[in-house]
């Protein structure tokens, strides 16, 4: 049965429009067109498509009250991840990421990639179903209500030169990139999830497993197969975590004689269908390797590990399509995530005005979307995937501004989320999760009991 939404302003792809009203069949548009109520169902404020999280790893969020004392670097806060990493089995691991997942869709997050590498037992011994972990992230999605890219991520090595994992990596690697690949080709996602392939870092996975990655999903089915048939497929979404620390280039270039983006671009591994993690510390030859490739900046996260700040600017300049994403989950709020690329580049740049409202709209929407598989998500448009997020705009914060868009992206807050909706099915409503009764509290007693 159709339903018709009525929108007092509507982010369409010609920009910000008054009284849109737009209808959803089959969880799709099939209508969307300027008029008056009528008998629809009224969303106060402005509506935009979905946003997506590109970038996740959903049990950090059970780090992000415990990391904000002391001194310390990115190699201080991995030690306390990998503490976490090591006490999780799949029933913790299901309940951390369905609050996790739920706090996402609050926040009105559609799609969400999850970066996934925690795929075995502590010492890496194999569960019964070796994707049982893997099953606990497609499982806690869909009971949160949002469709998953489950990025299954390589890794073998805990060094650049090829050491092997130790203590709580045992639990990430599955020995080699077969064993992986076999493993990875058992998951079936469900309706609202596609499987697509990552490779944790050029740290974790050897320039000879890379070279077989690049190999592996040059040839496997087209996209529309991936949908029944796994992640190894030409269309499909292949995610990197690429040049986050300093360290790891140093490593890079004193092993391999080239830069981790120069080692992804040898093996075959840059291209339309890969998205890059950070790309924090780049030369100027890795920002032109990247154009045409997706990259993922997460700059709550950077900051909040006092990563650095990437070359935004350069790489849009460049025809790097960017996309934002939540990492570590240090806060999860898509509209702090937008506004802090322009604010990150006025720091670094010293200039105003680096970003318009509209490229960091895409970056939050259909160029995230499309990063994690979902090409037809991310837009308000006939035929596109029906995903709906209304913004308050009644909020002191927000009072003043001229254009919605504006007020949104530099005033507003996860928290002015009211009404989400994906693929047609009404997930929040009136700041309410519908499946989900109290998030906080899932959220509270998903890490209380992580730690206990
Ligand atoms: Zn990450």
């Amino acid at each position: 049965v159709p339903v018709t939404y009525w929108a007092e302003y509507a982010c369409l792809p010609s920009g910000v429009t008054p009284s849109v009203r737009l209808t959803l069949d089959n969880g799709r548009f099939s209508a969307v067109a300027a008029g008056p109520p009528d008998g629809a169902t009224v969303l106060r404020g402005l509506t935009l498509p979905g946003l997506a999280n590109g970038h996740s790893h959903a049990f950090h969020r059970a780090l992000r009250g415990r990391t904000q004392a002391g001194r310390g670097s990115f190699w201080t806060w991995r030690d306390g991840m990998y503490t976490l990493a090591g006490r999780l089995d799949p029933a913790s691991y299901l309940n951390l990421a369905r609050a996790t997942f739920a706090e996402m869709v609050l926040a009105g997050v559609t799609s969400v990639g999850e970066f996934h590498y925690l795929h075995h037992a502590p010492g890496g011994a194999r569960y019964p179903d070796p994707n049982e972990m893997g099953g606990a992230l497609l499982t806690a999605a869909t009971q949160a209500g949002l469709r998953i890219t489950l990025l299954d991520t390589l890794y073998l090595a805990s060094t650049v030169d090829g050491a092997p994992p130790a203590g709580p990596q045992l639990r990430f690697s599955d020995g080699s990139p077969e064993a992986w690949a076999t493993r990875v080709s058992a998951l079936r996602p469900g309706p609202h999830a596609l499987v697509g392939a990552a490779i944790h870092s050029v740290r974790a996975v050897p320039a000879p497993a890379l070279r077989e990655v690049g190999e592996l999903v040059r040839r496997g089915p087209s996209y529309a197969e991936n949908v029944q048939k796994g992640p190894f497929g030409s269309g499909s979404p292949v995610h990197v975590h690429l040049s986050e620390q300093r360290g790891e280039n140093d490593a890079c270039l004193a092993i391999h004689g080239v830069t981790p983006a120069g080692l992804l671009a040898e093996c075959g591994l840059l291209g339309p269908t890969t998205t890059v993690v950070h790309a924090t510390h780049l030369s100027e030859g890795d920002v032109g390797l990247l154009q045409g490739s997706g990259v993922c900046l997460c700059p709550t996260t950077e900051r909040d590990l006092a990563d650095g700040i990437g070359p935004a600017r350069a790489l849009a300049d460049a025809g790097a399509r960017l996309c934002l994403g939540s990492d570590s989950q240090a806060v999860i709020d898509l509209f702090e995530e937008a506004r802090a690329v322009e604010l990150d580049e006025r720091l670094s740049s010293e200039q105003r005005g680096r970003f318009d409202a509209g490229e960091l709209l895409r970056a939050a929407t259909s160029a995230g979307h499309t990063a994690l598989g979902w090409p037809d998500a991310g837009v308000l448009a006939v035929g596109a995937r029906a995903d709906l997020v209304t913004v308050r705009l009644d909020t002191v914060r927000a009072a003043g501004y001229d254009d919605p868009l504006t007020a949104v992206l530099f005033a507003g807050v996860a928290g002015d989320v009211t009404e989400v909706v994906v693929d047609g099915r009404l997930t929040v409503h009136e700041g309410q999760h519908q499946t989900v009764p109290d998030v906080a509290r899932a959220l509270r007693d998903a890490i209380t009991a992580v730690w206990s």
